[in-house]
């Protein structure tokens, strides 16, 4: 487990991680999202000791992580894939490593093996794409055959298969019992891979909670309605208490009552209903709203002086 407590993080006058408290769970995959510039890889790097916090504290399984005796063996972490020495082939680079940490270099084929990089493990890492560099990055975060994982964006330039492999593995290492704490701007994979959520903005706490919960608690559960009949079928569920609004392609888009209802009403008014299908909105949208503050800061575009 991690746990932040009143994390804070200052450079200068600006605040990049301001008061944050939050728990990762073993067991789980959890996501943390927040527009560019919320203080995500900053408190990711104070997790793991590169940042030291201006105030509060960060704990692995209640020790700070430079208390730990043999950190690579607790914590694994991929934060810049291509923080790598160039001139190295992926087997030595993993070797090195594997020797600071004093961890058997048996393990160093095992985990070239786990992401799909035997065939090419003496080649240097300077020729890697992208793509293979995630997956070496990923090889060094399991060295450790560590119960804590950080992933910052884990799925850049990796393609299709590649994405949903790194998907499979971090569901893996979860049921496992693992604490899997991951990072990234694709939000539909996110919805995918993650149970849990800490969501923040400008470096603050927005939401720590499920995927579930923050979808749900932040839409209003609305229905798709198509029907032989549109106009009286809107009369009939509004005389009911339904907002009724058009949507796209000639459907009904009800709100303030269910499915089951819209079906009795159009029963009792003998109109045959074509689609009833509720909405459920995207981990996207609701994120979208949630940090539209934050967002709107990040993507404002500069004041400029009218000529006039
Ligand atoms: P994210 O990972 O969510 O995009 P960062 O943690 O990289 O956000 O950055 C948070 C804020 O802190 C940003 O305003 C960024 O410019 C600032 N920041 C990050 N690192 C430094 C640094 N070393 N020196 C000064 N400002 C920094």
């Amino acid at each position: 487990m991690i746990t932040a407590r009143g994390l804070t993080k200052r450079y200068g006058s600006t605040v990049a991680v301001d008061d944050l408290s939050f728990d990762v769970q073993d067991g789980v995959v959890t996501g943390f999202l927040g527009p560019n510039g919320a203080g995500k890889s900053t408190t990711m790097r104070m997790i793991i000791g590169l940042d030291h916090p201006t105030d509060g504290t960060v704990a692995i399984d209640g020790t700070p992580y430079r208390d730990l005796r043999w950190p690579l063996r607790e914590v694994g972490a991929l934060l810049d894939a291509k923080a790598v020495h160039p001139g190295r082939s992926a087997r030595s680079h993993l070797r090195a490593i594997a020797l600071a940490n004093k961890i058997p270099l048996a393990r160093v084929d095992e985990v070239l093996d786990i992401v799909g990089l035997t065939a090419v493990a003496g080649r240097k890492v300077g020729k890697f794409s992208l793509g293979m560099s995630q997956r070496l990055g990923i090889a060094g975060a399991l060295l450790g055959d560590p119960k804590v994982l950080l992933f910052d964006e884990p799925v850049n330039g990796l393609d299709p298969e590649g994405i949903a492999w790194v998907r499979q593995l971090l569901k893996g290492l979860a049921a496992e019992g693992r604490t899997i704490f991951l990072s990234s701007h694709l939000m539909s994979e996110m919805a995918q891979t993650a149970t849990d959520l800490v969501v923040i903005g400008r470096g603050r706490l927005i939401a720590d909670t499920t995927v579930e919960d923050f979808v749900s608690s932040h839409t209003v559960p609305t229905v798709e309605v198509r029907s032989a009949d549109q106009v009286a079928l809107a009369d009939a569920l509004r005389a009911t208490g339904a907002e009724v609004a058009p949507a796209a392609d000639d459907a009904l888009s009800v709100t303030k009552v269910d499915a089951p209802r819209i079906g009795e009403v159009a029963l009792a008014a003998g109109i045959a209903l074509h689609e009833l299908t509720p909405v459920r909105a995207s981990l996207e949208e609701v994120f979208m709203e949630m940090t539209s503050d934050a967002q709107e800061y990040a993507t404002s575009a500069p004041i400029t002086e009218d000529p006039a």
